[in-house]
């Protein structure tokens, strides 16, 4: 009875808006069996992260970062969107999601349909690297196979430039157009739905407060407490592909 009464008020919220903006955080991709880095005992508790500017300075930090991301590829490879995705995605194919903003670095949201300009990404895309000097793109799989060869992080073919995944490090600035975007995305929004973020994250966490200021609605569907339930319109303390699945009625 419960779980009809969440499911038939997440729906009700999501019958009302106009406008809505999806903001999605690790705990939707958990569900795609990816680990949540930050969580307690994830990777980051036992292993510091890698600051950019170390990553700038030194070779064997590039060596680390690279060795650790490949350590991850066959996780990040064989993922596949889940029942979640699959409801944001026909939120936003009918209405009335008009962008996702995620903090996940997987690139589930495009692999599920979501159009690549509906996709906002505040923490870049792990599923491909860049040249930082010259924005060259290069696939995992292709440096990965060099990599197992020589043990050698990566450098442009064409400028000799490092290459890194095309996510946002620590210690490097967050990505300021995309910000922009999510902003505005989120001052148009009469809802702001959450799902799987415990939204403790700055600056990304700050958008679901603008968003309550702005007058719109705001639901957080996460399997822990977060910073702003107390904020909320509706809190669902659940998984989210059950939860969001049956209140848009996507298997
Ligand atoms: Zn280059």
């Amino acid at each position: 009875m419960d779980d009809q009464h969440d499911i038939a008020a997440l729906a009700a919220l999501i019958d009302r808006a106009r406008r809505a903006v999806i903001f999605t955080g690790a705990g939707i991709s958990t569900e795609s069996g990816i680990p949540d880095f930050r969580s307690p005992g994830g990777v980051w508790t036992k292993m510091a992260p890698i600051e950019f500017q170390d990553f700038l300075a030194s070779e064997h930090a590039r060596r680390e970062t690279w060795r650790r991301r490949f350590a991850m590829e066959d996780t990040f490879a064989s993922a596949a969107p889940n029942r979640g995705h699959r409801a944001v995605a026909e939120l936003i194919r009918r209405g009335p999601a008009s962008a996702v903003i995620t903090q996940n670095i997987d690139g589930l949201h495009q692999a599920s349909g979501v159009p690549e300009e509906q996709v906002i990404e505040l923490h870049g895309n792990t599923t491909y690297a860049h040249c930082l000097d010259c924005s060259t793109r290069y696939e995992i799989a292709e440096l990965r196979a060099a990599f197992e060869a020589d043990q050698k992080p990566p450098r442009c073919r064409r400028c000799h430039g490092f290459v890194k995944t095309a996510t946002i490090s620590f210690g490097q600035a967050m990505p300021e157009a995309a910000m922009q975007r999510a902003e505005a995305e989120t001052m148009a929004a009469d809802l702001f739905l959450v799902l799987g973020s415990s939204l403790v994250v700055y600056p990304a966490a700050g958008f679901p407060e603008l968003a309550k200021r702005n007058g719109a609605r705001l639901a957080i569907v996460n399997r822990e407490r977060t910073g702003l339930d107390r904020m909320a319109d509706l809190v669902l303390h659940r998984a989210i592909g059950e939860t969001l699945g049956a209140a848009v009625g996507v298997d």
